[in-house]
Formats: structure tokens, sequence, C-alpha cells
């Protein structure tokens, strides 16, 4: 039986924030800024952070295992990355007396989201309330999948999006199979467009070609797709999550 849930990202609720938070971090998020377009499009944005960055990266505490958890999953990327992360583990009562952003990156944890993840997607962490966590683990710290699911949850923080969402995806969906699984795990049909069906190609943004070992690409079964396909969970960073992660925050 298969216990797995999947990651699911957590939807933009003010466009304007986010268009205004990706901009501020870094003007090349705006994929239109060098183009002739007449219309400027919110929502087609990037959301990476500025090269070279120190990222503060806030986890609330838990217990004695969670905080190493995360540094372990978080700094796998940290290699590919011309970026800096600066842990800090705080009590939520703490993080509640402020009111500013203590994190750009603010981690908390939850029992039910055991084998899953959520995120918000690179700078979108810097919008809204402050004291509101942008990634939710599990708690289940000894399984073997959770430093992959902190690392594929990183993933999302630094700005990637979903590998099987790619434009030029080859997961050969079935549509009607492929929604009814997904509602089987919780997921709306809202939630399947957003999280799992290609996504539409945005003009002026760069795509690496599509990638079926990406860490950020989903499991997919055969019995969800049409013909003869799937893909096995992938639990480490691929070549071509590599090279997409020099180009993105290249060394200077
Ligand atoms: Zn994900």
């Amino acid at each position: 039986m298969n216990q797995i849930k999947y990651c699911k990202t957590t939807p933009i609720t003010d466009p304007i924030a986010s268009y205004n938070s990706a901009i501020n971090e870094r003007p090349s998020n705006d994929n239109n800024i060098s183009g002739n377009r007449k219309k400027r499009s919110i929502g087609e944005h990037t959301k990476y952070w500025q090269v070279g960055k120190t990222l503060k990266i806030l986890v609330f505490s838990y217990n004695e295992e969670s905080f190493e958890a995360i540094k372990k999953g978080a700094s796998k990327w940290l290699p590919y990355v011309n970026l800096k992360f600066d842990f800090i583990e705080m009590d939520e009562e703490d993080i509640y007396q402020s009111d500013q952003f203590l994190g750009d990156i603010r981690v908390d944890f939850q029992p039910y989201m055991n084998g899953s993840g959520g995120s918000r997607i690179g700078t979108d962490t810097i919008t809204g309330n402050p004291q509101a966590s942008s990634m939710t683990l599990g708690t289940d710290f000894s399984s073997p999948r959770y430093e992959y699911a902190v690392t594929h949850e990183f993933g999302h923080a630094l700005g990637l999006l979903h590998e099987h969402q790619h434009p030029e995806t080859e997961v050969p969906w079935d549509l009607d199979k492929t929604y009814t699984y997904y509602a089987s795990l919780g997921f709306s049909r809202t939630e399947v467009d957003h999280n799992v069906l290609p996504l539409e190609r945005i003009p002026g943004r760069t795509y690496a070609p599509y990638d079926r070992h990406s860490i950020m690409h989903y499991e997919v079964s055969n019995d969800i797709t049409t013909g003869d396909w799937h893909q096995a969970e992938n639990h480490q960073i691929s070549q071509g999550d590599i090279a997409f992660m020099r180009r993105t925050y290249p060394e200077s």
C-alpha cells in the first residue's frame, strides 16, 4: 500500500505583493523587463533570490531532531547555488512576539504532514503575515524519506516549481484517473491543476529541458498515465537540477 502523500505548494493570495516582493528582491525576476510586450501580466514573474544572498532560515523549535534534520536536507543545495544559509531555531512564543520577518524562510512542523510537505515558492515567503511559516514538514524525522522531503521543499523555497509540471513534460497523464487518484489523497481539482498538471510556458522565462529525474518531480504511477509510463520518486538532486541551479544562482 502506497502511503506517500505529496507536496503541495502554497498558492499566492496576493499577486501584487508576490510581484513586488520578487522584483524588489531581484529585478530580473520580471521576465518582461527586456521585452517589448505591451501588456505586463502579473504572475509571470520568477521568484528567485538575489544571487549571493545569505538567506535567514528560521526553524520553529520542535524536538531534538528537528533543527538538524532541516539543516541537513536544506544544505544539499548549497554546493550548487551562490547563496548562504543562516539557520536559527526559535520557540513559537518568541516568534509570535515579533511583527517582523524573522526568517526569509520559516519552517514549522505538523504531524499531519508526515510523508509530505508544503512550501511557498521563492520570494513569496516574504509576503503576508511575517509570523506565518512559509514551509511545513512532517515530524517523522527517522523516515528514510525525510531528508528528501526537506530537500524537495527547499527547492521550492529557492524558486523551483514542480518538474512534472514543466510545459514540455513527458508525463502522459490520464486526466480522469489523475483527478480521481489525487482526490483520494485529499487534492481538490484546483490543487491537481496547481500541483500536478502541466503549466503553460511563460514567454520570457528561461526553462531547462524537462528532466524526469529531478528531485522536484513527483512519483508517477503507471495507473494514472496512458500507455506505459511511470517514474519513481527521485530522492537525489539530479544533474538537471544542478545545471539549473548553477545557472539561476551563478558564482560571480
Ligand atoms: Zn513540491
